[in-house]
C-alpha cells in the first residue's frame, strides 16, 4: 500500500454537525443497556482481526514497522483490551456499595458508574491505530459515542481507521473525523463531555486551555524524557536486551522508550559492550537497510533528530538515510546536560549516555526535571530500588525490564505532572470515561427529628454522633 496524499481539513459547520447528531444520539440512550456495549465491543474486535493484513499494510507505509512489531504493539494489544474487558463489564457497570455513617443510619450509599455523553479522542502517529482505539474500549464500555481524530501525520493509517469505523459503526456513535491542526481547533470548540488526548506536552496545554472554556474534563497523555538507570549490580547482558527493545522499538517513536541512559562507572564498559552485541543481534551490522527496523515518522522529525547527532559523541551507530528517512540505533555521549539532546523529548533512536558514582547523583538529576511518563532501573539491590522508587514520582514504569508496563491491562497507564493527567487501560479506561454519581437512599421506616431546626436536643444529640 502507498502512502495517500494528505489528510484534508474539516470545516467548522461539518465538525458541529458530526457532535449534534451523537448529542441526539446518546441523549436517546441507545449507547447505556449492556447488550449495546457488547456488540459494539465485539464488531470492534471483529473488524481488527479481520483486517489485520490491512492494518499491517498501513503500518507498513507509514512507518516501516515491521509485522511483529505491528502485532505486538498495535494489534495484539487491542485484541487484549477488549477480551478483558468484555470478561469484566458486568461487573465495572455494578453500581457500587459504599458504607454509610453514623448520622446516616438506615439509609443505604452507592456509586453509580454513567458515561459522560459525547466523548473526542485524539491520536498521535507513533503508534497510530493503538493509541486510536485503546481508549474507545473504555469509551464504549462506559456507554459514551466517540469523535476519533487520528493523526494526518499517518494518512494510510488515518483512512483505514476511517473505514473501518463506518463499516462497523453509524456516525451517530462513532465517527471518525479526520484532518489536522485547523480540524482539531474545530473540534476543541465543541461542547464535548469528555476529551481524551494523547500527543505531545504543548500540544496538551493548548487542549486543556481549550476545554477548560467550557469545563470539559480530560485526559492528557503525554510525553517527556523517560530515564534509564543501570546500576553496579544489574544483570547486564540482561539489561543491554531489554533496554534496546525498548529504545529502538519503532525507531525510538515510542512515548516511554528510555530517552537517556545513566549507567554505573565500574560497569560502564561491560554494559556498552553487551548494547552494541545486541543491537546487531536484533537489527543486524546494517540496520537502515533491515527490514525489521522502523523509519523515522517524516522529513521534519528526521532532520530534527539528525541535529541530536551533534550534540555528542557518536560512540554506536550514528548513520543515517535521508532518502529514506532512517537513522541508525545511536549510542551518544552528550558534550554536557545542556545541549538539546539533554532537553528536548528525542522520540527517536539515538540514545545519550551517561555515567554516575552515585544514586543520589541520578535521583537528584531526574528530580530536578519535569516528572517523567515512565523510569525504568536495573538493579539486584532492593535499597536502590526502594530509594529511587520513593525518591522519584513518574507515571509509571519498571524495575529490570522496559515498556512493559503499559502492556498489562491489570496496570493502569498514564503520566503525572508534565506527563500528563489520568490514566487509562484495563478497569480504568472504564473509569476514566465515568462519571460515578453518588446516591444516597435514605430509608422512609423511621426519621431523625433531632436534625431539624429547634429540635429538642438536636445539637447535643448531633455532637455525640458527629465527634
Ligand atoms: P502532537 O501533540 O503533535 O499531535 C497529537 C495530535 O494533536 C494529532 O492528532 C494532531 O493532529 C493534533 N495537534 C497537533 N498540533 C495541534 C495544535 N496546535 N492544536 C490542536 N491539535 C493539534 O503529538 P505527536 O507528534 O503526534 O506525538 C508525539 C508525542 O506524543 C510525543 O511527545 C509522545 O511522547 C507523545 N505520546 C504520548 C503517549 C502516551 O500514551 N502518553 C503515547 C504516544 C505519544
Amino acid at each position: 500500500m502507498k502512502p495517500v496524499d494528505g489528510i484534508e481539513e474539516k470545516t467548522n459547520e461539518y465538525v458541529a454537525e458530526r457532535v449534534e447528531l451523537q448529542k441526539a444520539f446518546f441523549r436517546g440512550g441507545h449507547t447505556k443497556p449492556y447488550a449495546f456495549r457488547v456488540d459494539a465491543l465485539t464488531k470492534l474486535y471483529d473488524a481488527i482481526k479481520k483486517n489485520e493484513n490491512e492494518i499491517i499494510s498501513a503500518l507498513k507505509a507509514d512507518l516501516n514497522k515491521s509485522e511483529t512489531e505491528a502485532y505486538t504493539t498495535e494489534i495484539g494489544i487491542l485484541l487484549e483490551e477488549i477480551r478483558f474487558t468484555l470478561k469484566r463489564l458486568t461487573k465495572w457497570m455494578k453500581p457500587q456499595k459504599v458504607k454509610t455513617a453514623l448520622t446516616h443510619f438506615g439509609s443505604k450509599g452507592y456509586q453509580v458508574p454513567e458515561p459522560y455523553g459525547v466523548t473526542l479522542i485524539i491520536a498521535p502517529w507513533n503508534y497510530p491505530f493503538q493509541l486510536q482505539l485503546a481508549p474507545l474500549i473504555g469509551a464504549i464500555a462506559a456507554g459514551n459515542t466517540a469523535i476519533l481524530k487520528p493523526s494526518e501525520l499517518t494518512p494510510v493509517t488515518s483512512r483505514l481507521i476511517a473505514k473501518l469505523m463506518k463499516e462497523i459503526y453509524p456516525p451517530d456513535f462513532v465517527e471518525v473525523v479526520e484532518g489536522g491542526v485547523q480540524t482539531t481547533e474545530y473540534l476543541l470548540d465543541q461542547p464535548f463531555d469528555y476529551i481524551f488526548f494523547t500527543g505531545s506536552v504543548p500540544v496538551g496545554k493548548i487542549i486543556m486551555q481549550a476545554a477548560s472554556k467550557r469545563l470539559i474534563p480530560v485526559t492528557l497523555e503525554l510525553g517527556g524524557k523517560s530515564p534509564c538507570i543501570v546500576d553496579e549490580t544489574a544483570d547486564l547482558e540482561l539489561a543491554a536486551k531489554r533496554i534496546a527493545f525498548g529504545k529502538f522499538t519503532n525507531a525510538g517513536q515510542t512515548c516511554i522508550a528510555p530517552d537517556y541512559l545513566f549507567v554505573h562507572k565500574a560497569v560502564r564498559e561491560q554494559f556498552l559492550t553487551e548494547l552494541t552485541k545486541v543491537i546487531k543481534e536484533f537489527y543486524s551490522d546494517n540496520p537502515l537497510q533491515n527490514e525489521q527496523y522502523g523509519k523515522i515518522v517524516n522529513e521534519r522529525h528526521f532532520s530534527r533528530l539528525s541535529t541530536y547527532l551533534a550534540d555528542g559523541e557518536v560512540v554506536f551507530g550514528g548513520k543515517v538515510d535521508g532518502e529514506n528517512h532512517k537513522i541508525e540505533p545511536t549510542l551518544l555521549i552528550p558534550h554536557h546536560t545542556d545541549v538539546d539532546v539533554m532537553k528536548e523529548e528525542i522520540f527517536g533512536p539515538i540514545f545519550p549516555v551517561m555515567e554516575f558514582d552515585s544514586i543520589d547523583e541520578v535521583i537528584q538529576f531526574v528530580v530536578d526535571r519535569p516528572k517523567p511518563l515512565a523510569l525504568y532501573l536495573f538493579t539486584k539491590t532492593k535499597e536502590v530500588e526502594e530509594n529511587v522508587l520513593n525518591s522519584v514520582s513518574f507515571g509509571g514504569g519498571c524495575v529490570n525490564d522496559t515498556l512493559m508496563h503499559i502492556a498489562t491491562p491489570f496496570l493502569p497507564f498514564g503520566g503525572v505532572g508534565e506527563s500528563g493527567i489520568g490514566s487509562y487501560h484495563g478497569e480504568s479506561s472504564f473509569m476514566t470515561f465515568s462519571h460515578y454519581k453518588s446516591v444516597l437512599k435514605q430509608t422512609n421506616q423511621f426519621d431523625f427529628s433531632f436534625k431539624y431546626p429547634n429540635a429538642k436536643n438536636g445539637l447535643k444529640i448531633i455532637r455525640r454522633l458527629m465527634k
